[in-house]
């Protein structure tokens, strides 16, 4: 089974638009997709439309930026109703603080020495409500500052480094709370990415507190992960019952490590999350 159950449009800061991400996944042998932007359900008509035309099959989702406990972790939700009110309100509040915080990123990067970047980055957000790090580093890029993407982020926008704010996103339990409440199924998104900052304990707790809200999987498989993560994170969802999820986080060709549908198969023995999406 291909599946894909994590990748971004142009709706968040991925760089096609929801029919072209479709029409990717289907010449790239996707059987079952889901489309997942940040904080934001609006390209799930499109990418609906679009399948429907290539009859294949998308299941609408969103990646919700959470911030536990000082780190931010993002949580996946696949199978919610894109129309739930409750959900679209949240998601609408989660959003509203990023201008804001854009602001205070191009100041803190003008104190670094990169003057202007807020237009900058505007220039990259096709979403303006969705603009993020992911276009602050386009632009420099762009702009030939930096190499490319993975160093603006390694030099500038990485947690503690100097164009990186602070920010509140969704508390852990209201996220999963949300998704649960517009019939979806919540999933904890690449977690090798949380381990330089909670590690061992701190890493089991946040699953603790995960699974007590109601969350249910978790992504074994991602584009983030190496092949020695893909195991570790195996043997977790085996210890503690989770479906496991698998996604390439695709935004862009050439930036992402991975291609949509080019993710590595699944360990067999564990329970995939779409045998509950039938
Ligand atoms: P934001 O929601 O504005 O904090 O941006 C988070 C996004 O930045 C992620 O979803 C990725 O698209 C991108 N990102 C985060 N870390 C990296 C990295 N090390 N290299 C490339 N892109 C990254
Ligand atoms: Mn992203
Ligand atoms: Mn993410
Ligand atoms: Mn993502």
């Amino acid at each position: 089974m291909n599946a894909d159950l994590h990748c971004h449009s142009t709706v968040s800061d991925g760089c096609l638009e929801p029919a072209a991400i479709v029409r990717r996944a289907y010449d790239n042998g996707v059987k079952l997709l889901a489309l997942t932007d940040h904080d934001e359900m609006d390209g799930t008509a499109e990418a609906a439309r679009e399948a429907t035309a290539l009859g294949m099959r998308v299941v609408p989702g969103v990646e919700i930026s959470v911030t536990y406990r000082e780190v931010t972790v993002h949580v996946v939700g696949l199978d919610v109703d894109p129309e739930n009110l409750a959900l679209r309100a949240n998601l609408e509040r989660v959003r509203s603080g990023r201008e804001e915080r854009a602001r205070r990123m191009a100041d803190a990067l003008a104190r670094a020495g990169l003057a202007g970047t807020f237009s900058g980055a505007r220039r990259f957000a096709r979403n303006p409500a969705m603009i993020g790090r992911a276009h602050f580093a386009r632009h420099l890029v762009a702009s030939g500052v930096m190499p490319d993407v993975r160093t603006v982020f390694d030099h500038f926008l990485a947690h503690g480094k100097p164009g990186f704010v602070p920010h509140h996103w969704a508390d852990l339990e209201e996220a999963v709370d949300w998704i649960r409440g517009a019939g979806g199924i919540a999933v904890m998104a690449h977690p090798a990415r949380y381990c330089r900052r909670l590690s061992g304990a701190a890493l089991d707790r946040l699953f603790d507190v995960f699974t007590a809200a109601g969350g249910e999987g978790m992504e074994v498989v991602a584009g983030a992960h190496s092949p020695e993560e893909v195991q570790r994170f195996a043997t977790l969802a085996r210890r503690r019952g989770l479906l496991a999820s698998a996604g390439s986080d695709f935004h862009e060709e050439g930036e992402s490590p991975v291609d949509i549908g080019r993710c590595s198969p699944l360990p067999p023995d564990l329970e995939p999350v779409w045998s509950r999406l039938t």
